[in-house]
């Protein structure tokens, strides 16, 4: 089932039909896909992951929302964002001056923590040409730093989440979500970007 344009759409937005992998990221969620459910964590041992049902397609996109499962295995297995498959180190792009923030760490360094997966490059151009705000902003893909990047969980509730934290278990440590802590090379040079951009 294909997704129509949903009512009130602008020419801001891509036309429909929405398409899961084409002009709808595969790490969106739809509305066909609300319902979640606990499993013991791949990535994160001794923790819980929060898990969400997979139907891409099925209703309309939420691109205000990833998609719980999609999104953590695009960051675990730095999967692409837009189409879902595999990036080679040679083609892997992030857009940091537009997704994701800086925490700073007990040493007091500042770190930048990217939330989003990865892009292939011809992907982050189709995503610049048809998101409308990545191309407000201007945003341009910056390859993918050398520098391992941990992959780190959310065990906090996630802004949109909070309902459904209330109705699981409360003595759980739930993974809501997870990013990648960035080292201090590229996060300094995010840093100046973003310092540019203002
Ligand atoms: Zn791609």
């Amino acid at each position: 089932m294909k997704g129509d344009n949903p009512p009130g759409a602008t020419a801001d937005l891509p036309l429909g039909p929405w398409r899961a992998g084409e002009n709808v990221p595969w790490t969106v969620s739809w509305t066909g896909e609300q319902e979640f459910d606990l499993q013991i964590s791949q990535d994160f041992p001794g923790l819980v992951d929060l898990a969400q049902v997979q139907r891409p397609g099925i209703g309309l996109p939420k691109f205000a929302a990833l998609h719980v499962t999609r999104h953590r295995t695009a960051m675990a297995k730095l999967l692409c964002h837009v189409c879902g498959k595999p990036t080679e180190k040679s083609d892997r792009y992030l857009f940091p001056t537009d997704s994701g923030g800086f925490v700073t760490l007990p040493d007091e360094s500042r770190r930048y923590a990217s939330n989003v997966p990865p892009v292939h490059l011809a992907c982050a151009r189709r995503a610049q040409k048809q998101c409308p705000h990545l191309r407000g902003a201007g945003a341009i893909p910056i390859p993918y730093p050398h520098e391992a990047a941990p992959l780190m969980p959310r065990t906090d509730v996630v802004e949109g989440m909070e309902k459904l934290a209330q109705s699981m278990g409360q003595n759980l440590k739930i993974v809501y979500s997870c990013y990648r802590l960035h080292g201090k090379r590229f996060s300094e040079r995010v840093e100046r970007l973003r310092e540019r951009n203002m």
